[in-house]
Formats: C-alpha cells, sequence, structure tokens
C-alpha cells in the first residue's frame, strides 16, 4: 500500500484485515481488526497501512478506483473513524502478512 499510518498503534490480540472496495474490488487499507464481530468502523489508529493518504484526508472515504462512497468520517473515543457503510466494503484476514 502507498501510505503507511503513522499514528498506527499495535494492539494485543489484533489480526490483520485488507479491506477492499465492496464494487470493484480494489484493495484500500490494512487494518488491525480485534474481536469477532463484523466490521462496522475504522479507527484510525488501527489502520495500518493505507491507499489514501489519511493525514491530509478530508470528508468520508471513497474508492480510489471507483469513487463509491466506502464510510462516513466521523469521531470515536476521539480518535477520527471511518463509519463503513452498509454492505460497500469486502473484508478479508490476512494471514501472512
Ligand atoms: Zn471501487
Amino acid at each position: 500500500m502507498k501510505y503507511k499510518n503513522p499514528k498506527y498503534r499495535k494492539i494485543r490480540n489484533c489480526f490483520p484485515l485488507e479491506v477492499s472496495c465492496g464494487s470493484c474490488k480494489t484493495p484500500i487499507l490494512i487494518y488491525a481488526k480485534g474481536g469477532k464481530g463484523n466490521l462496522i468502523k475504522l479507527q484510525t489508529p488501527r489502520i495500518i497501512e493505507s491507499e489514501v493518504n489519511l493525514e491530509e484526508h478530508e470528508g468520508n472515504l471513497f474508492c480510489i478506483n471507483c469513487k463509491e462512497e466506502l464510510a462516513k468520517k466521523g469521531k470515536y473515543n476521539g480518535n477520527v473513524t471511518y463509519w463503513i457503510i452498509r454492505g460497500k466494503v469486502n473484508s478479508r484476514r490476512l494471514n501472512n502478512y
């Protein structure tokens, strides 16, 4: 991916998840996911790397390829967080990342 996230903080018991556009399947970012639930939000300190420069990114998250809107920018626990729009992204666990 193009950009390493300088705000990423390693947390125990997380696994890397590749998050991609649900429409055109373009990978957008790698996320450190904890727990078993569905992916509903992307907290910035858990984003490992991305194709979008999040440091300079304003507003909602769009697919870099087809421009589909994927997530809405908001806040969670004081961190910038992208709330995934239902059904707009695919994710898959990376086993040898
Ligand atoms: Zn797309």
